[in-house]
């Protein structure tokens, strides 16, 4: 079982609480089947406002985009990698802080593919953990590999 970060959620509505922990949803359209995140009342596909339903979001993805930030507010290490993955199943694209980056050489590439996971990615003043849904890289890039050898 994964392990459960104490603190406070940095976005409440991003999650939905069960017995297993916090899962990242979002919402979908059952006339149309778009998916959105974050959650929405109303269909961005269709415009219907009576059909939508909680969505568990998709536990693999890929990144699209990122970058490496140097600065940060106060509460939070940096260097931090952040960018957006996509999400096949859900074929949706969200943001996303990303964790085991480093080496970036190495971790961080158009393609990487990311599984989902909740940490705590920051403290407030005063000193509560505050946590988020974040994306692991779990490969290496290909011609970093063979560089390697
Ligand atoms: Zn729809």
């Amino acid at each position: 079982m994964e392990k459960r970060p104490k603190g406070l959620f940095a976005v409440d509505k991003f999650f939905d609480r069960t017995p297993d922990g916090p899962v990242l949803v979002g919402s979908r359209c059952t006339e149309c089947g778009k998916v959105a995140f974050p959650r929405k009342k109303v269909c961005i596909k269709c415009f219907r406002n009576d059909c939508m339903e909680v969505h568990p979001l998709s536990k693999r993805g890929e990144i699209v985009t990122y970058s490496i930030a140097h600065m940060s507010h106060i509460g939070m290490a940096t260097p931090y990698a952040f960018g957006y993955v996509y999400l096949p199943e859900d074929n949706i694209t969200i943001y996303s802080l990303f964790e085991d980056w480093d080496p970036p050489e190495e971790k961080l590439f158009i393609g990487q593919q990311v599984e989902q996971c909740v940490d705590v990615f920051r403290e407030d003043p005063w000193g509560n953990s505050i946590v988020t849904y974040l994306y692991r890289c779990i490969g290496t890039k290909p011609d970093s590999q063979a560089a390697a050898k």
